[in-house]
C-alpha cells in the first residue's frame, strides 16, 4: 500500500487490541518494512480529536508472547507514519503492597533481564550509544500524571519496572530478589520497546496496569500464585478507565515537545563506521 496523507499520525499508542474500536475511522496499514512484520495492521484514524496511529503489541487476537512481538518491526512502522509520540499501556505484576491490582504507574526507569532481543536499531553502519538515563519522557508523564489526579483513579507518578524474557512467570526466588532490589513491578515487554523508540527520538510513556502480585510477595499469605486468567480478568476490568486515561493524555497534548526526547541522537556517543 502505498504512503498517501491519510496515512500519516503524529501520535502512537501501543496496547490491547481493546484499543481497536477507539480509532475513528481508521485506515488499516498493514505494510511490512526492513526489520520485518509489525505485529499486526495499524489502524490510523482519530482518537482524541488527533491524528492516532494503534498498534496491538500481541497482535489482535493476543497470538505473539513477549519474547517473540518484532520491537523493531512495531516501532520503525510507527516511526515511518511520522509518529513523535508513542503512549504504551502494559500489564504488570506488582512487587511492592501499596501498588494493588487496579493501579496505574507511569514508569520513570526500567532494569533490563530480557535476552536475545534486538534492541537497537544501530548495528549495522554506525555505532550510537543513546543515552537511556531518563528513558521515559518527562513531559508525558506529568500530563499523564494529572490526567489521572483529575480522573480521580488510584496512580503513581513514578515507578521502576523489571523486564523479563518470559513467557513464564518468575519463581519466588525471582521475585523475592527484584523486590529486594527496590523494583516496584514486573512486565515482559517494556524492553527494549522504550529504548526503540528513544533511538527513533520518539517520546515514549509506559503506563502500566497492575494486574496481580508477583509470584509470592514476601510476608502476605493471602497472595495466591499468579495465573494467566487472573491477568486477563484484571486487565478486562481496567481497560475502561485505561481507555478514558489514553484519550485524556491525548486531549492535553500540546503541539510542541518541550523535552529532549526529540535531539536523543544529537547527544549520543556515535562512530561512523570506517569504509
Ligand atoms: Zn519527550
Amino acid at each position: 500500500m502505498s504512503k498517501g496523507k491519510s496515512m500519516d499520525a503524529e501520535i502512537g499508542v501501543i496496547g490491547g487490541s481493546g484499543f481497536y474500536s477507539m480509532i475513528k475511522k481508521p485506515v488499516i496499514m498493514h505494510d511490512n518494512n526492513s526489520y520485518g512484520e509489525p505485529s499486526e495492521g495499524i489502524a490510523i484514524g482519530s482518537l482524541g480529536n488527533r491524528k492516532t496511529a494503534f498498534l496491538a503489541r500481541h497482535s489482535k487476537n493476543h497470538t505473539i508472547p513477549p519474547h517473540k512481538v518484532n520491537y523493531r518491526a512495531n516501532i520503525e512502522a510507527l516511526s515511518s507514519l511520522g509518529v513523535k509520540r508513542i503512549i504504551a499501556t502494559n500489564a504488570v505484576g506488582s512487587l511492592r503492597e501499596d501498588y494493588v491490582p487496579g493501579d496505574i504507574l507511569f514508569f520513570d526507569q526500567f532494569v533490563n533481564m530480557t535476552n536475545g532481543r534486538n534492541d537497537t536499531f544501530f548495528d549495522e553502519d554506525c555505532v550510537v550509544h543513546v543515552s537511556s538515563a531518563d528513558p521515559y519522557c518527562e513531559q508525558l508523564r506529568r500530563i499523564g500524571s494529572s490526567v489521572a489526579k483529575r480522573m480521580g483513579i488510584r496512580y503513581h507518578d513514578s515507578g521502576t519496572v523489571v523486564v523479563v524474557n518470559g513467557p513464564r512467570f518468575s519463581t519466588k526466588a525471582e521475585s523475592k530478589y527484584y523486590k529486594a532490589n527496590g523494583f516496584d513491578v514486573i512486565n515482559m515487554t517494556q524492553y527494549p520497546e522504550v529504548i526503540l523508540a528513544r533511538e527513533k527520538q520518539i517520546c515514549y510513556l509506559g503506563i502500566g496496569i497492575v494486574t496481580d502480585y508477583d509470584a509470592g510477595i514476601e510476608g502476605r499469605e493471602d497472595v495466591d500464585k499468579v495465573t494467566t486468567k487472573d491477568i486477563e480478568e484484571s486487565f478486562a476490568k481496567s481497560m475502561a478507565s485505561v481507555k478514558e486515561l489514553v484519550t485524556g493524555i491525548i486531549k492535553e497534548l500540546p503541539e510542541k515537545r518541550s523535552c529532549s526526547c526529540g535531539s536523543a541522537l544529537e547527544n549520543a556517543v556515535l562512530t561512523k563506521k570506517q569504509k
